[in-house]
């Protein structure tokens, strides 16, 4: 009896032991709030709308944008659940800004964004380059582990070297991510991606948890150099040399004449074109597919007649400028 119990609390001692020696441990007084003063702010665009899944069935599907990124959100027709969309918005709402993007990359015409679904075959989650699946009852912090899946994929898919990269970062620190994470590279990637979310978010708290002196950040930098660099060129990878700043700088309307006046940045020489939709899904035609650059400034505008087009009594209308 007596022995049993000592072997009882030794196992424990080590069961402490293994988790503080991994990032995962290291890291976990920051679990509790994750998410608290996130500023991601999502708004639903168009929806709910019956789509088919991708795993099968039907679901309701909202697009949706947290302002910089459009993404879509599907959940599964079930009986056997119960999720409202605000929920599922409010553990979206928790990442940080730049997670959103594993969201958009999942979003593609056919895919169905991140999708809930009554039953994974005992998965939580899954998550790759086309699709981000979760059980109801799975948070933000699992989403933050598929959206490692998804990234990593997306950047393997344009540079196949990384999960060679990847490799060789795990071996150069000697430092376990957490005890999931050591079934393999790609595991090891999302729990990465997790415990990165973590620390991004208690940087930004307004009173920053501290790690002998060091932000989060700063001191998951210092354990895994190299995951970390690795991890933010994936999370950030850097904007293509061919497309240099590119945006609608005004939108000018009079609802009196129905006049709208497009401004955006442009280049000497090139032709552009304006799209229009209701919904930002389909894009249903355009005000103008060859308008000229200004030949001598960084900017071109137009002014376009709604009424002249059908155009007067859209309660909602989204433009899209394409360089053609
Ligand atoms: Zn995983």
């Amino acid at each position: 009896m007596k022995m049993k119990i000592i072997g009882a609390i030794i196992l424990s001692l080590l069961a402490v032991t293994q988790s503080r020696a991994d990032l995962n441990g290291h890291f976990s007084s920051l679990y509790s709030a994750f998410g608290d003063h996130s500023t991601t702010d999502v708004t639903i665009l168009s929806g709910p709308y019956d789509d088919p899944l991708g795993r099968g069935g039907t679901g309701d599907q909202w697009t949706a944008t947290d302002g910089v990124y459009q993404f879509k959100m599907s959940i599964e027709h079930s009986s056997e659940f119960n999720l409202s969309i605000d929920t599922l918005i409010g553990r979206i709402e928790e990442l940080p800004g730049p997670y959103i993007r594993a969201l958009a990359e999942v979003s593609d015409p056919n895919e169905d964004g991140i999708a809930i679904y009554y039953d994974l075959g005992g998965a939580a989650a899954h998550g790759g380059k086309s699709y981000i699946n979760m059980i109801p009852g799975a948070g933000s912090l699992i989403i933050a582990h598929e959206a490692g899946h998804t990234l990593e994929q997306v950047a393997t898919q344009d540079d196949p070297t990384i999960p060679l990269q990847w490799q060789a970062a795990i071996a150069s620190d000697n430092i376990s991510v957490s005890g999931y994470g050591n079934g393999s590279w790609w595991e090891d990637a999302a729990e990465f991606s997790k415990i990165y979310a973590l620390c991004l978010d208690g940087s930004q708290r307004p009173i920053v948890p501290m790690f002998g002196g060091l932000t989060p950040l700063e001191e998951l930098h210092r354990l895994s150099p190299e995951r970390f660099d690795l991890w933010e060129s994936m999370l950030y990878p850097a904007p293509e040399p061919s497309n240099p700043r590119f945006q609608i700088t005004a939108i000018d309307y009079s609802p009196t004449d129905n006049m709208l006046t497009l401004t955006w940045d442009s280049i000497p020489g090139e032709v552009y074109a304006i799209n229009y939709s209701s919904d930002l899904v389909s894009w249903e035609g355009n005000l103008d597919d060859a308008i000229d650059a200004a030949s001598d400034a960084a900017e071109t505008s137009r002014s376009f007649d709604l009424a002249s087009l059908g155009l007067e009594n859209r309660e909602k209308l989204f433009f899209r400028v394409e360089k053609q």
